[in-house]
């Protein structure tokens, strides 16, 4: 019957506990795991954030490890899977952003460790059972039920420190697993709910979480889309958007967060012709425009946002380069994919120019 409904849900295994002050109910979660003996894993900045976990597990705390980087190289990923055995460890603590998590991901995936996630970014691998790691500067990702954490806490406390402006690209980056997830082949209709009401609770919360980091209402708001978006990305399979940032992140090894953030409006455009459901939404969510690639061009601008690749490290020689290689392997998208339209999104993402559909 034409324009009946017609889609596949499957609910991803996992418990959330949101609020202030959760990280303290950390013990409670280990219980909740069976967990005796956990390696509490961070960034090298975040060490004392480390130590400090460590110290409310009490003795089932068997060591910190800051050693987290970005995409997991496979030698960091090692490291910690070493370690790991060596201390007998039967579960992880992953606090921190991306970095952390992926780390514990890493050693989930060869150990079938349990992880408790405390996401400390917007970037929302805490939500997802995709894992990556980093060798020889090529990216590998997967998908493996074994890597998605037991438990995730969100406190917003701990988002306070993130700096006004990693905060807001980091909210882009949430915003643009939303943005893909209204278009993704394998869409449905919770999943729709929860990218549009987190790309609604992100940009409204952003540019008070920019005018004033310690708003703890706003930071508050800010991980409950982030949540919502990271959700999203577990869900649904990432288009365009996502797979330009993969290429340009690991082959220019350009910054994840504001990677996103230049490119998100731009890929929107390229695909909004193609998916009406998909502007419909996110016009609602973002205050009832009909043009979301620009209110979100709009949006960064008002974050003070990077808003061209230029300015974030790429050479302009290299565009040819990552649009090969996003036209190489064929993926999910809306609209066609073409080399001439790669090519003017991307020479428009470096310039700094408005998005053009
Ligand atoms: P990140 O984890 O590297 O964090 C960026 C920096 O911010 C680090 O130096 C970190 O120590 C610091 N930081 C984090 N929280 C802070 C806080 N509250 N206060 C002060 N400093 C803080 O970066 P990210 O953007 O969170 O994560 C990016 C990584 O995660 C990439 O490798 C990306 O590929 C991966 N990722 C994976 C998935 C997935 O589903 N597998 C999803 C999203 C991102």
């Amino acid at each position: 019957m034409t324009g009946a409904r017609s889609f596949a849900y499957e609910a991803l295994p996992m418990r959330v506990v949101m609020g202030p002050g959760v990280l303290t109910r950390l013990p409670e979660e280990l219980d909740r795991a069976g967990l005796e003996r956990v390696l509490v894993l961070c960034s090298p900045p975040q060490q004392e954030l480390g130590k400090t976990v460590a110290q409310l597990i009490g003795d089932r705390a068997v060591g910190v490890h800051p050693h987290a980087r970005m995409h997991v190289p496979v030698e960091t990923a090692a490291a910690a899977r070493d370690l790991a055995t060596k201390l007998g460890a039967d579960g992880c603590v992953a606090v921190g952003g991306g970095s952390a998590i992926g780390l514990g991901k890493a050693i989930a995936l060869k150990y079938g460790l349990k992880i408790i996630a405390v996401p400390t970014t917007y970037a929302g691998s805490e939500m997802t059972s995709v894992w990556g790691l980093t060798e020889n500067g090529q990216k590998r990702t997967g998908k493996d039920l074994r890597v998605l954490p037991t438990s995730v806490l969100y406190d917003p406390e701990l988002t306070l420190s993130l700096p006004a402006t990693a905060s807001a690209t980091s909210g882009m980056n949430a915003i643009a697993h939303a943005v893909e997830a209204l278009y993704a082949p394998d869409a449905s209709p919770v999943i729709s709910l929860m990218a549009e009401e987190g790309v609604r609770s992100l940009a409204t919360a952003l540019p008070t979480v920019v005018a004033d980091p310690q708003d703890l209402l706003a930071r508050s708001d800010a991980q409950y889309g982030a949540w919502l978006c990271g959700a999203c990305l577990g869900a649904t399979t990432m288009s365009l958007h996502h797979k330009l940032c993969h290429t340009l992140g690991g082959t220019l090894d350009l910054p994840h967060a504001e990677t996103h953030t230049v490119v998100l409006p731009h890929a929107l455009a390229y695909n909004q012709p193609a998916a009406p459901k998909a502007v419909a939404a996110l016009g609602r969510a973002l205050g009832g425009f009909t043009d979301p690639a620009t209110a979100l061009w709009d949006l960064g601008g008002r974050l003070g946002v990077p808003r061209s690749l230029r300015e974030i490290g790429m050479e302009k020689d290299d565009i040819g380069r990552v649009v090969d290689l996003a036209l190489a392997h064929p993926y999910a998208n809306p609209r066609e994919i073409t080399a001439d339209g790669l090519t003017g999104l991307l020479t428009r993402a470096w310039s700094g120019e408005a998005p053009v559909a």
